[in-house]
């Protein structure tokens, strides 16, 4: 009998095997807005004109691809943690700030989950109903029992205060809560500076370990602007986790460019935190890739090339919002029978569209778009010439 007789089949990954579907699909006119990435007007994945520059001069160099340390780049490590906490914080001024260079997003979730794990081995993880589909698959593969809180509400297209305040104050104390600090993955839905700050409230009299995961800075309102929940927990003296991606504002997916920080309170500790999350980094997959660190790392610490980015991050950030002005425009002009009005207010690259299931599926059948059996789509993948044709089909599925 074969070792893997008894091997079952996993079950599909949702979004992975709509992309399957859509790729076999011969239709010309159809629109894949199930994905996760920020297409231009002309439908493609952009490589940035600061990325390109940057690598330019990495190949010109001829530069050697040995080991790098344990904890990355530590140019990439300082320059991801000015982003973050922003250049002039008392935080990274007093050293309590442990930062560590990740294989994207996902690699500082679990990195940070596995040392949370040696740290506290009870704790329960809580993340929002609903979050990105991997949140839960990560930490529970890290060992934790996994709840959700509740968070978007439907009837209003947005945030359920009440609900989101009432079940992080019902969780067990110490456990670890996940939080999007922007561009809410899945709903577009955030959270305003007012439910914050009572949100960081309820986290400090639960002792609750806040880990903030931001991978759309710069996607929402600006780069310091999105960066808003990470400096008001930096201002209040908990520690916390940040986990946070370059795959989207840099448009760098393939490379996997993200980082882990950790916020002690003191340096000594910082030493202590940065010693362990090196332990986990070296049983996991030993050291980071060199590439996509250096091309960020490049771009931030050089003033011509971050003006070059920001810029470009700019247009993306508005390319997205003119899309959602003109989405709910065009859906009102051609007399959709619902008012999609919060589509406008949503932040990010998704929104969550109040599309059913079966009205997804009406899509895909009859129309060719894909999008997510959740109503989620991408507006990242929507442009002046394939809006029409996307409103004019929801119109005719609501
Ligand atoms: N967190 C959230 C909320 C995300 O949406 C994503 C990616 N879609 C990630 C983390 C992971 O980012 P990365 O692709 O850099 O691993």
């Amino acid at each position: 009998m074969s070792l893997f007789s008894a091997v079952e089949m996993a079950p599909r990954d949702p979004i992975l095997g709509l992309n399957e579907a859509f790729n076999a699909d011969t239709r010309a006119d159809k629109v894949n807005l199930g994905v996760g990435v920020y297409y231009n007007e002309q439908g493609r994945i952009p490589l940035l004109r600061a990325v390109a520059e940057a690598e330019r001069a990495r190949i010109e160099a001829h530069a050697p691809r040995g080991y790098l340390p344990i904890e990355g780049i530590a140019a990439y490590d300082q320059a991801v943690q000015k982003l973050l906490f922003g250049a002039n914080s008392e935080l990274l001024a007093q050293g309590r700030v442990v930062t560590t260079q990740a294989v994207g997003g996902t690699g500082a979730l679990k990195t940070g989950a596995d040392f949370l794990k040696r740290l506290l081995p009870n704790a329960v993880v809580a993340i929002s109903d609903p979050s990105w589909e991997n949140h839960r698959a990560l930490f529970e593969s890290a060992g934790f029992p996994v709840q959700n809180y509740r968070y978007y509400d439907a009837a209003t297209n947005g945030v359920n205060r009440a609900g989101l305040l009432e079940d992080l104050k019902a969780l067990p104390a110490r456990s670890i809560v996940v939080l999007h600090a922007c561009c809410h993955n899945p709903t577009g839905v955030d959270l305003e500076l007012d439910d914050w700050k009572a949100v960081l409230e309820v986290l400090r009299e639960r002792e609750h370990v806040p880990f903030l995961d931001i991978a759309y800075q710069g996607f929402g309102a600006g780069i310091d602007e999105d960066a808003f929940a990470v400096r008001l927990f930096a201002e209040s003296g908990l520690q916390f986790f940040v986990s946070s991606s370059f795959s989207k504002s840099f448009s760098l997916y393939g490379e996997r460019v993200g980082a882990l920080s950790v916020v002690t309170s003191s340096k000594e500790e910082a030493g202590r935190v940065l010693s362990q999350v090196k332990r986990v980094i070296r049983t996991n997959y030993s050291n980071p890739p060199t590439h996509g660190a250096t091309v960020v790392a490049s771009v931030l610490n050089s003033p011509e090339l971050r003006a070059m980015w920001e810029e470009e991050l700019g247009e993306m950030r508005s390319r997205i919002h003119s899309m959602r002005l003109a989405m709910v425009e065009q859906l009102a002009a051609q007399g959709a029978k619902r008012d999609f009005s919060f589509v406008a207010r949503q932040r990010g690259m998704f929104s969550y569209s109040g599309l059913t299931a079966e009205q997804v599926e009406r899509l895909r059948s009859e129309f060719g778009i894909y999008a997510v059996s959740t109503g989620r789509i991408c507006v990242a993948a929507l442009n002046n010439s394939n809006l029409e044709g996307i409103t004019r089909a929801i119109t005719q599925v609501i």
